[in-house]
């Protein structure tokens, strides 16, 4: 186990080694140890069979990254110390942490469930969590118990979905005895009103209705289905357009959300396998048009007023052909040296689109040496890939303020290279998001060599405007999952949701 830990922990620092940076690590915690988000949910009266369910749902996640650290392992200690500042002590503290993440392993002192009392109407849903304290215990071996499955279900991910009328409790258990109990009301659905003909459905009732599912990988399949069935529930403020197709022929898709003359863009999954920014973009994508459908506030966010002023141009999956490398385990038209699919970063040209760029392309030439398939192959020739054309098509066809490029992972944002210098406004920028948002802000990329080719890098040089390389999933997370697909399971904790739903909505606010 501890093997496997010093391992996992060496592939989280190299999980994305393109451009400026994505994949570095300020900080590594010395005290988190593996932890896998094991819940099993039990309907009380089938209890006999609890402990044994636990148990297995623990082993069923297996390893996939260990296949790749040894052999960039070297390409990343240069690349960590070019990127940021602090990185010479991330090595200091991970090589640190290797022997230390062994010795404590916190025990849960409470368990505390996130909410005590919920009301539903049949159909209704409603999530649930709950907190262990310390906060940095193990989340293992929590099991929901369901004192009366005919009033409601829990999903493994804590979606509680009401059933019929009446009352029942959940409960929260860990191994060692610890619980907290939800009590949960159904009661009838209220009588469809004779006097009213609109149809006009509460915010809640919209939510049983979730298109996007972000606790399941997406392919590109469902994302387009997704955007479909999305462009149709909100036609007024959701358009959906091609900005061309794939090495493979697929629609990279995007669309537009808002009625402002302002735009900002948007381009999450360029890194296949961190496909989780797909998830959490459709997400943001849904969550934004029922607000401004509603008319109600985000948080502190007037959605409505915020898309009357912008409008979002958001490309949700970039790279469609490396998102079905990765998810749903289609066959790369590459050597993909010994990465297995779930661990795929690439095109299906074995590309590193996000090296590919117009912007010192040939410098990362110039040091590397690297073929189709190696994470660090920046393409055969500069913007060689059809997905980086679609990128730099939509971004010359608009005007767009700003540019997110959503990635994994590390809780921060890379903001500023060295080589194009200050953009106006760039602090401001990653500032404000970062403080709403809780990313950290890394310091000033200096190697050229390793940021060259990066599409924010190309952005910010090609248009002198702010463009972020975000880094979602703070290290203190990395722990939940040993797969990619792994961290959908835990969507909520491992993005940081109710911090970072508010990401693209903040950047909006910052720049009007
Ligand atoms: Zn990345």
């Amino acid at each position: 186990m501890k093997n496997k830990i010093c391992i996992l922990l060496t592939a989280l620092l190299i999980l994305c080694t393109a451009s400026s940076g994505c994949g570095n690590q300020n900080k590594t915690e010395t005290s988190v140890v593996s932890v896998i988000d094991t819940v099993s949910v039990i309907d009380e009266k089938q209890s006999s069979e609890s402990e044994r369910s636990t148990e297995q749902s623990s082993e069923t996640k297996s390893s996939t990254k260990q296949s790749s650290e040894t052999k960039s392992g070297t390409q990343q200690s240069s690349e960590t110390k070019s990127s940021t500042e602090q990185s010479s002590e991330t090595e200091g503290s991970t090589e640190q942490s290797h022997t230390e993440s062994s010795a404590v392993v916190p025990e849960a002192k409470s368990i505390a469930l996130t909410k005590h009392e919920i009301t539903l109407t049949p159909g209704q849903q409603t999530e649930i969590n709950y907190l262990l304290s310390p906060d940095d215990a193990p989340r293992k071996g929590v099991t929901y118990y369901i004192s009366d499955t005919s009033v409601f279900t829990i999903s493994p991910y804590g979606v509680i979905t009401a059933n019929s009328p009446g009352s029942a409790e959940l409960s929260a258990k860990t191994d060692s005895g610890l619980s907290d109990v939800c009590k949960i009301t159904v009661i009838p659905s209220p009588e469809p009103s004779l006097t009213s003909t609109e149809e006009s459905p509460s915010p809640s009732s919209k939510l049983t209705n979730a298109i996007v599912d972000p606790y399941t990988a997406y392919n590109s399949e469902r994302v387009y289905r997704d955007i479909d069935l999305l462009c149709s529930r909100y036609p007024d403020i959701l358009a959906k357009y091609d900005t061309g197709k794939s090495t493979k022929g697929k629609p990279i898709t995007y669309v537009t959300l808002g009625k402002g003359s302002k735009k900002g863009c948007i381009v999450a999954g360029i890194h296949s396998r961190e496909h989780i920014t797909i998830s959490f973009t459709m997400k943001c994508i849904e969550e934004f048009a029922q607000a401004y459908t509603d008319g109600s506030m985000y948080g502190s966010y007037d959605v409505r007023s915020l898309l009357n002023e912008y409008t979002l141009y958001i490309i949700p999956m970039c790279n469609p052909d490396g998102t079905d490398i990765s998810t749903a385990g289609e066959s790369p038209l590459v050597a993909v040296n010994g990465f297995d699919a779930d661990n795929y970063k690439l095109n299906a040209n074995g590309v590193n689109l996000n090296l590919n760029f117009p912007y010192n392309w040939e410098t990362h030439l110039a040091n590397s040496g690297y073929i189709p398939g190696d994470e660090q192959y920046h393409g055969s020739s500069v913007a060689s890939e059809k997905e980086t054309q679609a990128i730099m098509k939509l971004c010359s066809e608009n005007e767009f303020l700003w540019l997110l490029d959503m990635h994994i992972l590390g809780g921060g944002i890379f903001w500023r290279d060295e080589y194009n210098g200050e953009i106006p406004d760039d602090y401001k920028f990653t500032s404000s998001i970062s403080d709403v948002c809780g990313y950290q802000i890394f310091g000033i990329s200096t190697n050229i060599s390793k940021y060259s080719g990066g599409l924010e890098n190309w952005f910010r040089f090609a248009y002198n405007r702010p463009a972020l390389c975000i880094e979602m999933i703070p290290i203190s997370q990395a722990y939940f999952t040993d797969t990619y697909i792994g961290y959908n399971s835990y969507f909520e904790q491992a993005v940081d949701w109710q911090r970072t739903k508010y990401t693209y909505l903040e950047a909006m606010s910052c720049m009007k």
